[in-house]
């Protein structure tokens, strides 16, 4: 079995060269070939001799993200890429322009176990967990393929990031390297449904990058309802630890709360929500929930969304309702890879 050489940190690519008895400034090239250019093959690095780039060929291989559909919003520009891996199976990333760059939301599992109700993520099963190679590749495909540089990312793609901690943990150690992407933390969000062990273990990496946290209920009823995550960890110990996670890190906490009509978006429910985040150092994000067919939710209105915004800032929450990008082309997260496995054409393909 040969290794993914772009699941190494430099130190370790440092530690292979030397098995292999090369000079060590041979790892900071080949480091940068990996993790700055994006090189999917040995022969793409043309400062390294024949006798070399076979010589990684014979011991390592480069996971990478080979494009299989790409879909563009005609609303807004928003690029929804299927990829699809070494070993044949589909992952999703979505690229977003904003006024301050692009910003690209990773997947970092094939499928995901959580089991929420109202995600596609799920829909087609777990297989199995990415290789740190493998979240990175989705940054360099589409930055290959759309020629601009991505600044900011976003671990909301199909998959659970703390249910794949070692991994995210490398990924995260490879795009900060100023050898490589060179992407700072403070442009980096990890998005759970609450696994508080983790949340602890991120917590005492102490890492300046922003932690969300996929909240959507005020209260243990109505989450467990739509999550099952909340029976091992309810809500009191999610929130205890986001208390202790921004006091610890000195970072702000995000909460994504997705409106499902009827479900959690009453007024009861957000002045419950309010006393639940009471002095905590935070910034809800409203999501109008998107209606993944197969799931049956429907979303609220535009006005018990304005509502329920109104009751947390009157209540000195902090809190916004999040810009849906990419409406036309599926652009939530697992719906591309359920289509594919269904065997389903998709019509916005381009
Ligand atoms: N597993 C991680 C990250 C992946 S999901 C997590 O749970 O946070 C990224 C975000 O999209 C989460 O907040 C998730 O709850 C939300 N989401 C999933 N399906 C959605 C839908 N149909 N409409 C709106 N948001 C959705």
């Amino acid at each position: 079995m040969k290794t993914d050489i772009k699941s190494l940190t430099l130190n370790q690519l440092n530690n292979e060269i030397n098995k292999l008895n090369l000079p060590s400034f041979r790892a900071k090239q080949i480091y940068n070939w990996l993790h700055k250019v994006g090189c999917t093959t040995f022969d793409q690095m043309t400062n390294l001799s024949k006798d070399l780039r076979d010589k990684l060929e014979e011991n390592y291989y480069i996971s990478y993200c080979q494009i299989e559909n790409k879909y563009v919003s005609k609303i807004d520009g928003t690029v929804k890429y299927l990829f699809k891996l070494n070993d044949g199976e589909y992952i999703e990333s979505v690229v977003m322009k904003y006024k301050y760059g692009y910003t690209i939301c990773v997947s970092s599992q094939v499928g995901c176990k959580m089991g929420c109700t109202f995600c596609a993520s799920t829909l087609a099963g777990f297989k199995r967990n990415l290789t740190a190679g493998e979240i990175e590749s989705q940054i360099h495909a589409a930055q290959n393929d759309l020629g601009v540089r991505i600044s900011h990312i976003v671990m909301m793609g199909i998959g659970e990031p703390l249910d794949n901690f070692d991994n995210v943990i490398l990924f995260l150690n490879n795009v900060n390297n100023e050898n490589g992407l060179n992407i700072s933390m403070r442009n980096i969000t990890i998005s759970t449904c609450g696994i508080v062990d983790k949340i602890y273990d991120l917590m005492n990496l102490d890492l300046q990058l922003t932690l969300t946290i996929s909240l959507h209920a005020p209260n243990n009823d109505i989450r467990s309802k739509t999550m099952p995550v909340n029976n091992k960890y309810p809500i009191e110990e999610v929130i205890k630890a986001c208390r202790e996670y921004a006091r610890v890190t000195g970072r702000r906490v995000s909460f994504e709360y997705t409106l499902i009509k009827g479900v959690n978006d009453s007024r009861e429910n957000a002045l419950e929500l309010c006393e639940r985040l009471k002095g905590l150092l935070c910034h809800v994000n409203l999501i109008p929930v998107n209606d993944v067919k197969e799931r049956g939710n429907v979303c609220s209105s535009k006005a018990d969304i304005q509502k329920f915004l109104n009751v947390l800032k009157s209540n000195s929450i902090n809190a916004t309702i999040r810009r849906t990008l990419g409406s036309d082309i599926n652009a939530s997260c697992g719906q591309l890879r359920y289509l594919k496995k269904r065997g389903d054409a998709d019509e916005n393909c381009c």
